[in-house]
């Protein structure tokens, strides 16, 4: 095993790190740009994959399965995996199972699973993209055991599926769904383990900490006592990876 002082990391290269007093959001695909907000940019163009060594922000890159049809797998895996080790690519992904697609279940899982041993390679945590899919990723938690975070994106289902997916050690990313009334998550949010939780955008214009206003009212608790608890889910599913244990040091 290689130590990790064996790979010092440039200089000019830090890890982008979020800090206690900042609103994380986990998953998105805007440029977010306030000092108060730490966001994780989702990469998933091969262009953009290719043009992202350049960037100081931190992302995450992997194979959507709306990005990649059966052939064009590998040149595209192999570009993720170029990237997956830059100090400011934190985590693989989105990648996952779409079930509203016309692309293969199996050739889906495929990538997917290739990505999932990626990420367990790099130790960064892989975000998921789950369409109609969760009995599959509840079978593939208990399978594989990974040992990284499975970070669920855009959760909205039921208590009982959040609890499985969590009781597996899967954490639970909770979007804009939260503020519709009716959704499913907000039904099941106040009984959501707090410490397998983060936040996201996504798609949405709106920033991230209209979430954590509403989730901290739900919860009972200051926005204050919200944000450390979503930073200490930071640290513990972040911080495996070398590049990230030797930046805080
Ligand atoms: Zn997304």
């Amino acid at each position: 095993m290689t130590p990790p002082y064996k790979l010092p990391l440039q200089k000019s290269e830090p890890v982008p790190y979020p800090d206690e007093k900042q609103f994380i959001d986990v998953h998105t695909h805007h440029p977010w740009n306030y000092p108060h907000i730490f966001s994780i940019r989702n990469y998933v163009d091969r262009i953009e994959i290719e043009t992202s060594r350049q960037l100081k922000t931190a992302i995450s890159v992997g194979v959507h399965p709306w990005k990649c049809k059966p052939g064009e797998e590998e040149k595209f895996l192999e570009l993720v995996k170029q990237a997956s080790t830059l100090p400011h690519v934190l985590a693989i992904g989105e990648c996952g199972i779409d079930l509203k697609i016309e692309t293969p279940i199996e050739f889906q899982e495929k990538v997917f699973l290739q990505q999932a041993l990626l990420a367990d390679e790099i130790k960064k945590p892989l975000i998921i993209h789950c369409v109609k899919a969760y009995q599959q990723f509840s079978q593939l938690l208990q399978k594989q055991k990974p040992g990284v975070p499975w970070i669920f994106h855009g959760f909205n289902n039921t208590l009982q599926l959040a609890e499985e997916l969590t009781g597996n050690g899967a954490y639970l990313s909770v979007g804009f769904d939260l503020l519709k009334e009716n959704s499913k998550i907000r039904a099941a949010f106040y009984h959501l383990p707090i410490d397998q939780l983060f936040f996201e955008t996504d798609e949405m214009q709106q920033p991230v900490w209209k979430l954590y206003a509403e989730a901290a009212k739900i919860f009972r608790i200051s926005e204050k006592d919200l944000k450390k608890h979503v930073f200490e889910n930071f640290e513990r599913c972040f911080m495996r990876a070398e590049s990230n244990i030797r930046s805080k040091q």
